[in-house]
């Protein structure tokens, strides 16, 4: 009997994948560079080896797999994948479908899907959130292609998909690169979402002189209400472990230094291409840049001194205005990345299902959360919403939660405390509001050095002002 799927590449997301797929009763061929892996994967999946054709060469597995052949590669993204499909593509046919599962650029997705044109071989890129866990027990998936190659696969992949209220958390979500582009910003709101908690985490810390312990009931607490989430959920879980070997609490042993591979600067970087604030995404990517500056920060605080300022927040309760600083702060970094995503949907031409994303994002991945369902439904409701934070269901939480937000970053801000990605929350809220902003002066600063002219406010057809000497526009 031929298999139903195949799978290249069984590190640490692959065998996982592979071992759920078998696990939902699809028969699965899988290969490995270093077969040895291969061999020693087969001996893990215990009672489910009936279910895996472990190969050991590329010809052995494609032929091991029913036509049209749909084959995951799960493997380092980058070029081992274009090397993936060089060895690849000898032995398959017309209609064979390579899957591309790992954290590719969306832009090499859609080169892939260029170079793959003409071939008769269809490509899909597949973003699949969730981690080492999700993959095993069920992932988000997001995927780009055609809807003749999804057709073919989708059967394999909601079957392994996570499931939010028996709603599997699997997508078409449009051509070539779209489930790659949805991916990224995923993990570009997922960068701010977490960025965010950990400033909270550093005003109760820092400001507040709480324990570890103590921060992580806390959180334990919020996670009942209006932030339940897996970051907040795993966000105790991480503040009340002990280190074993020393009996302290595990965070207050990690180098305050955050690693990043990628995804939160593409996230940026397609923001701007496409000229959409993304400022609590960008606030989360430079935090991360600045936290690995171990050595230079050291130096500036023995430059200048920590401050030591009272945190000291003015009317309210203070967890209440904690919990709904992050809450308001939280939705400012998804409107963003949705009005990001809105952008690409118009550039690309995927019309993107933005309840769809949201739906999908309800269980499997890092930021599933209920949060997540009342996006859906608000997006339902008024599909052509501007934004996010404009939609009724939103506009009533913004405008709940921005007092306490206001407060907590004064509050910070006053302390000395940084709150980069709040505070960024803060003033785009603020400065989407604003019917009349400041760029009138940019503009006319614009047109003094370099004429570049402006549009006036009564309608008059006079485009550069009377700026007199050293002007360019006079
Ligand atoms: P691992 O490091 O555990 O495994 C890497 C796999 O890639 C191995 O099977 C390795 O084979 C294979 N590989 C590396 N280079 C080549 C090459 N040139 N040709 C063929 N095979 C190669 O990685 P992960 O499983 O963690 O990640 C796989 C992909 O999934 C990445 O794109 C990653 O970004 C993405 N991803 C990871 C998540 C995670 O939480 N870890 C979450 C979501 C996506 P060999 O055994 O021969 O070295």
């Amino acid at each position: 009997q031929q298999a139903e799927i195949g799978l290249i590449g069984l590190g640490v997301m692959g065998s996982n994948l592979a071992l759920n797929i078998a696990e939902k009763g699809n028969r699965i061929a899988v290969f490995n560079r270093t077969t040895a892996r291969t061999d020693e994967f087969l001996g893990e999946a215990g009672d489910l080896a009936g279910q895996i054709v472990a190969c050991h060469t590329i010809e052995e597995f494609v032929a091991a797999i029913r036509p049209p052949r749909p084959i995951i590669i799960m493997i380092k993204a980058g070029d081992a994948v274009d090397q993936q499909i060089d060895a690849l593509m000898p032995y398959l046919s017309g209609g064979d479908i390579m899957i591309d599962a790992g954290n590719a650029n969306f832009r090499d997705t859609m080169a892939r899907f260029e170079r793959l044109s003409g071939t008769g071989l269809t490509f899909i890129g597949m973003g699949v959130s969730g981690g080492e866990e999700g993959a095993r027990h069920g992932p988000s998936i997001m995927v780009g292609g055609t809807p003749e190659s999804y057709a073919r696969v989708e059967a394999v992949l909601t079957s392994v998909a996570a499931k939010y209220e028996n709603d599997p958390c699997c997508a078409w979500l449009g051509l070539n690169g779209a489930g790659h582009f949805v991916k990224t910003i995923h993990n570009g709101i997922e960068y701010a979402d977490m960025q965010m908690i950990a400033e909270i985490y550093g005003i109760l810390r820092d400001g507040l002189g709480k324990s570890a312990t103590e921060i992580g009931a806390t959180f334990g607490g919020w996670n009942k209400g209006r932030l339940n989430s897996y970051l907040i959920e795993i966000t105790e879980k991480v503040l009340t472990a002990a280190d074993p070997a020393t009996g302290s609490s595990m965070v207050d042993l990690i180098l305050d230094k955050a690693g990043q591979k990628g995804t939160g600067k593409w996230s940026v970087i397609e923001a701007q291409q496409m000229g959409i604030p993304a400022t609590a995404i960008e606030a989360a990517v430079a935090a991360r840049s600045l936290s690995s500056m171990k050595s230079e920060r050291e130096a500036a605080e023995a430059l200048f001194g920590k401050e030591k300022l009272p945190f000291t927040l003015s009317g309210g309760n203070l967890e209440t205005d904690l919990e709904l600083a992050l809450f308001a702060a939280k939705i400012a970094a998804y409107a963003q990345g949705f009005a990001v995503m809105a952008a690409a949907s118009r550039e690309f031409g995927w019309s993107l299902p933005m309840p769809t994303i949201a739906k999908i994002w309800r269980a499997g991945c890092i930021i599933r959360s209920q949060f997540l369902d009342e996006i859906t439904r608000a997006f339902t409701a008024t599909p052509d919403a501007a934004n996010l934070i404009v939609t009724p269901a939103f506009s009533a939480m913004v405008k709940e939660s921005l007092p306490s937000l206001r407060r907590v970053v004064a509050a910070a801000v006053s302390a000395g405390l940084p709150v980069p990605a709040l505070a960024s929350a803060l003033t785009y809220f603020d400065a989407y509001r604003q019917s009349r902003g400041t760029a009138n002066l940019i503009q006319a600063q614009r047109d003094f050095f370099g004429a570049h002219g402006f549009d006036r406010t009564d309608g008059k057809d006079i485009h550069h002002g009377p700026w007199g000497s050293g002007a360019s526009a006079a």
